[in-house]
């Protein structure tokens, strides 16, 4: 069996190393000075932390990995591809849009269900968006979300190798859309029509309900123009946007390891 997780941790790191220098030399927005803000150690440690619970959750949860799934699946002939016995590029091509679709429709529904909103609120109480902010997931969204995807590699016959490849393209793509960073005006305006910029994803961290409704791609564009929820521009403009949730204020409680652990179990004050 591959183990592919030296690989992905590899890439993973590369493009997070790249973002951050880029953060450095470019910021789009400054982090807030007010005197209740979390401090950048504080927010930094609560961000990194919880990827690094959520990364070990997942792994308890489910030991064999979608990979070691996919494999079973292949040798098992389960799923569509393994029946469909299509040409393997076309497999894994559509088995990256599919999955990336999936994933589209997963955050809408972690928005639109109460119970699931507790847990993806974690993310977006952040009131500064940056490369951090794209790996700040509770570890009971990781897991569920881990288990859809298993449903998904089950069922389509997902190859190991479109597994692979998908999760690495999905962290990757989190990473730069969620980066602290505003690409040159018409490279953004040409990078928009293919893939989430972090422009358009800033709208997404929007205090506003109508703007925070939008923009739910990860990577391509395409699934929030084809389903509806599009947004070219907020009603502030970029560098103004209230971004965070209103009920979790730019709090040092709401930054730290453990507020993020339990903030989907805090009551409403
Ligand atoms: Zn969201």
């Amino acid at each position: 069996m591959i183990d592919d997780t030296f690989i992905r941790l590899g890439i993973f790191i590369s493009i997070l190393a790249i973002m951050i220098i880029v953060e450095q030399a470019f910021p789009a927005r400054q982090l807030s000075t007010k005197k209740q803000a979390p401090t950048k150690t504080t927010r930094l440690i609560g961000n990194f932390g919880i990827v690094f619970i959520s990364g070990l959750s997942a792994r308890l949860a489910l030991p064999i990995g979608l990979t070691g799934i996919a494999l079973y699946c292949t040798q098992q002939q389960w799923g569509l591809f393994n029946l469909l016995n299509l040409p393997s590029w076309l497999t894994i091509a559509l088995s990256l849009l599919l999955l990336d679709m999936l994933i589209y429709w997963q955050h809408r529904l972690f928005h639109k269900i109460p119970l699931l909103w507790q847990l993806h609120k974690v993310h977006h109480a952040d009131s500064h968006v940056d490369a951090s902010t794209g790996l700040r997931f509770h570890p009971l969204e990781i897991v569920a979300s881990i288990f859809v995807k298993a449903i998904a590699v089950i069922l389509l016959g997902v190859p190991a190798f479109a597994v692979i490849l998908f999760e690495v393209l999905l962290n990757g793509f989190a990473l730069f859309n969620h980066a602290n960073i505003r690409l040159p005006k018409k490279v953004e305006a040409v990078t928009r029509l293919i893939l989430m910029t972090q422009i358009l994803h800033r709208i997404h961290h929007s205090q506003l309900f109508k703007e925070s409704n939008s923009n739910y791609g990860f990577s391509v564009i395409w699934w929030d123009r084809l389903f509806g929820s599009y947004s070219a521009e907020a009603t502030k403009p970029d560098l103004e946007i209230d971004i965070g949730i209103k009920e979790f204020p730019d709090a040092k409680d709401n930054a730290n390891l453990l507020g993020l652990l339990f903030m989907p179990f805090k009551r409403k004050k």
